[in-house]
């Protein structure tokens, strides 16, 4: 049996039954496509549905407000993709009318659309001979053809992708494409590939060879950057509204960009409560001598790819109504704004350990 045969024989097999496999739809393609990028399929399932549910057409997703798309997309991080797809998404029913762009070119020209996903598009929806090389394929094809560059640089990518080329099956780009991901993804797996019941291990050079554990190459993991955030969860019971914490809404182009969190002071290291409450910052944030530190939280390690946050949340309660730059928002409305996951494991902590420590109970 030759490669694509024995590909589609374990396809038909063995893959998941998902609903973007089941449309042409670009859009439905995108979106999913966009939603799996650095994220599990379990945990963008259920991305994928309620974005749908919402936004089921580009029209809707182009009207939408980007405070909305970001809520949506909460937890799942790189936030950059959802403010791409707004953009583009306004762009399509701006220049063409809301008809997805049908042509590899025009795809892979929309905000947020590299090489991949181009060409998953381009094959998914309209058939178009492009391979898609995404880790999953990698791994499948650096093991079965026995490649040894580097598989995250350039040359091992490059290396795979004409492989793949010369591989795809013509006559159906867009299920061969599903096909290597999906065998990369459930068959050749990362730690423990299923060797033994594979379809491919008498011509898989890894497998003949005991190469299995050395491939794929991959060079040196890049060191994350550590960062260390104080944040100040400043709240003012207000007489007739109750609880009032200030929001800040990221502006920079840092990390989080448009999702609130709380005022931050950032230290090159960690830094004792002494220390920091004797900051300009500080007295800069807080400004009364009223302000009670309620709570200091557990030091919060969160990982995003080149970075490493330690984050320790003060909740410090003010004494009188701050005049401050940032949001104002009552407690039950917090979950109303779209916050990072750290911020969200903070206040769901919160909420969880016995009464609210965002709450102020003095009577
Ligand atoms: S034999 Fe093992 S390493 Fe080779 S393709 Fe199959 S699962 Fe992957």
């Amino acid at each position: 049996m030759n490669f694509t045969k024995l590909l589609f024989s374990w396809y038909d097999l063995h893959q998941r039954d998902l609903p973007w496999r089941r449309t042409k739809d670009p859009y439905k393609i995108w979106i999913s496509e966009i939603i799996l990028q650095q994220t599990r399929i379990e945990q963008g399932l259920n991305y994928y549905h309620r974005f749908m549910d919402r936004f089921s057409t580009i029209s809707d997703l182009a009207a939408a407000d980007e405070h909305d798309v970001l809520k949506l997309w909460q937890g799942l991080g790189y936030y950059s993709r959802a403010r791409n797809l707004l953009h583009s998404a306004k762009e399509i029913v701006k220049m063409n009318q809301g008809l997805f762009p049908s042509t590899y070119a025009e795809i892979r020209n929309l905000k947020g659309i590299g090489d991949y996903t181009a060409a998953a598009i381009a094959s998914m929806a309209y058939d178009m001979p492009y391979p898609v090389v995404d880790g999953n394929v990698l791994r499948f094809f650096s093991r079965y053809f026995g490649i040894f560059e580097s598989v995250d640089k350039a040359s091992g990518k490059k290396a795979v992708l004409l492989l793949a080329r010369g591989k795809m099956d013509l006559a159906n780009p867009g299920k061969f494409n599903q096909a290597i991901m999906e065998f990369g993804s459930l068959q050749c797996k990362t730690g423990s590939p299923d060797c033994h019941a594979c379809p491919f291990r008498e011509n898989c050079f890894a497998f003949t060879h005991e190469k299995v554990v050395d491939l794929p190459v991959k060079s040196k993991a890049i060191q994350p950057r550590k960062r260390y955030f104080n944040f100040l969860v400043l709240i003012y019971k207000d007489p007739e509204n109750g609880e009032i914490i200030y929001l800040r809404k990221r502006k920079e182009n840092d990390i989080w960009k448009n999702l609130y969190d709380f005022p931050l002071i950032e230290s090159s290291g960690p830094v004792s409560q002494s220390k920091l409450i004797q900051t300009a910052e500080w007295r800069n944030l807080v400004k009364t001598k009223k302000a009670v530190i309620r709570k200091r939280s557990k030091v919060y390690q969160h990982r995003l790819t080149h970075q490493l946050i330690f984050a320790r949340f003060y909740v410090v309660h003010l004494g009188k109504k701050p005049v401050n730059e940032f949001t104002p928002a009552v407690l039950k409305n917090l979950d109303k704004f779209p916050v990072p996951r750290l911020i969200e494991k903070f206040l769901s902590d919160a909420a969880a350990n016995g009464p609210n420590v965002l709450a102020d109970h003095r009577r």
